[in-house]
């Protein structure tokens, strides 16, 4: 008599959907990494769970073990705006999570109408044959063996800064984050000791000088970050549609820094 048993994953790993800030972008020169808006697929051992939904979902697959759940750092279009063309929702029976940021239930609900419904959209993603279960993000929440832990970011209408622990692996998503102090140091002690920090480094310190109060940094910001928060690896994120493959490859040799690299869209990173 022989048993199968099933071998369980204790993968941890993070795909690049999308990584463009602000805007999707298509030209010849910003393939290499990427065109699409904010959107990153985790997988942690049997869990699914996606940080932010920009167009980079549209190329997520849509088949998982366990009911995938989306994570939304804040509701500026370009982390939303996949939602929409995401096929899975369109697939009768299969339910997808959403936990959005600063809302109750049914505020949550009105907030994802009030972009996807006409006349800006052609019906409300409630009428999609799959069903969207729309939740309140919890100042705690427990994905399976993930633990969830959030930090309020300094960004325009505020941005969740999304800590994600499984077993003893942890990987902070800081995007949409101009760093400031104080709120800087307080970034510092939450990301301390992770292994991959996600980090917002849009400009150069160049470009930041004449975009104070955007809500973005420089990745010169992110290197301060490794150093002072003890982080073993950070990917820059958050690309400006203006920053060309050659421009993102340039600022990469200048800083010199194994545990630093400009995500890449497509790219799979073990954490
Ligand atoms: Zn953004
Ligand atoms: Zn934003």
């Amino acid at each position: 008599m022989s048993h199968t048993k099933r071998v369980e994953s204790s993968a941890f790993q993070l795909t690049v959907l999308g990584t463009r800030g602000s805007a999707a972008v298509s030209r010849a020169d910003c393939m290499y990494f990427g065109g699409n808006t904010s959107c990153y697929m985790v997988q942690a051992g049997d869990e699914t769970i996606f940080l932010d939904a920009g167009s980079g979902l549209l190329l997520a697959p849509t088949a998982f073990r366990k009911t995938p759940v989306i994570l939304i750092s804040h509701y500026h279009l370009d982390h939303i705006q996949g939602l929409g063309m995401y096929s899975r929702l369109a697939q009768k029976g299969l339910e997808t999570v959403l936990y959005l940021p600063a809302c109750d239930a049914e505020q949550g609900k009105t907030l994802i109408d009030g972009i996807f419904s006409p006349p800006y959209w052609p019906l409300s993603l409630s009428e999609y044959a799959g069903t969207l279960s729309i939740r309140p993000f919890p100042d705690k929440l427990t994905i399976g063996e993930v633990v969830v832990d959030t930090l309020h970011g300094n960004h325009p209408g505020d941005s969740l800064v999304i800590k994600l622990q499984y077993r003893d692996r942890t990987l902070v998503y800081a995007t949409d984050y101009e760093a400031c102090e104080p709120d800087f140091t307080n970034l510092v002690e939450f990301v301390y000791g992770a292994d991959l920090v996600l980090f917002d480094g849009q400009y150069t310190e160049e470009e930041y000088q004449s975009k104070i109060g955007f809500g973005h940094s420089s990745y010169v910001a992110g290197m301060e970050l490794v150093i002072r928060g003890q982080v073993k690896r950070m990917l820059i994120v958050h690309h400006d549609p203006q920053s060309t493959d050659r421009e993102l490859r340039r600022r990469e040799e200048l800083i010199q820094d194994h545990r630093i690299h400009f995500a890449r869209e497509g790219e799979t990173v073990s954490i």
